[in-house]
């Protein structure tokens, strides 16, 4: 029968990247060209059907400043996955990220589904992390990859739709 699968979900990445963007494109569909900062972390929840479950999405956005560093734990505990956000525009927002990654194999769930998400995929003139190097780097660490906009929606329900189909069903 069709299972009803409820997932804490976590946005980490660097301030700027996307986050609260991409969170406010799956659950609203909306874009905002001056997206304000998060302070803290704020809470989202959307639902979405995959072939053999209906998913719960229980999202928090987090604020990716390093001052709200020790808060993480409490978004990242118990998550059933994570969306670690680069923007692909920023060479140093790559590097916060595999920061992320590590804390989180680190001290996170150990079933935790983690995907890589490379936004701003828009911006390919400005583009500094090439696919390929994130894919790899992807690939060595458990997660899968994926370019996003939350500007184009390119990829983004992808994203998530992707982590529904990878949950483990209990
Ligand atoms: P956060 O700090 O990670 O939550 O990042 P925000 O969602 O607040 O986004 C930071 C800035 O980048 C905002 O001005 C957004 O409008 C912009 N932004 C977010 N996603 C995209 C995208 O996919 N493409 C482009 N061009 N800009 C984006
Ligand atoms: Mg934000």
């Amino acid at each position: 029968g069709n299972k009803n699968i409820n997932a804490k979900l976590v946005l980490l990445g660097d301030v700027g990247a996307g986050k609260s963007s991409l969170v406010l494109r799956f659950v609203k569909g909306q874009f905002i060209e001056f997206q304000e900062s998060t302070i803290g972390a704020a809470f989202f929840s959307q639902t979405l059907a995959v072939n053999d479950a209906t998913v719960k999405f229980e999202i928090w956005d987090t604020a990716g400043q390093e001052r709200y560093h020790s808060l993480a734990p409490m978004y990242y505990r118990g998550a059933a996955a994570a969306i670690i956000v680069y923007d692909i525009t920023n060479q140093a927002s790559f590097e916060r990220g595999k920061k992320w990654v590590q804390e989180l194999q680190a001290q996170g769930n150990p079933n935790m589904v983690m995907a890589l998400a490379g936004n701003k995929a828009d911006l390919l003139d400005a583009k500094k992390v090439e696919a390929e190097e994130a894919q790899a780097y992807a690939q060595e660490h458990g997660l899968f990859f994926m370019e996003t906009s939350a500007k184009t929606a390119t990829n983004v329900n992808d994203v998530f739709y992707e982590i529904a189909k990878r949950l483990p069903r209990v």
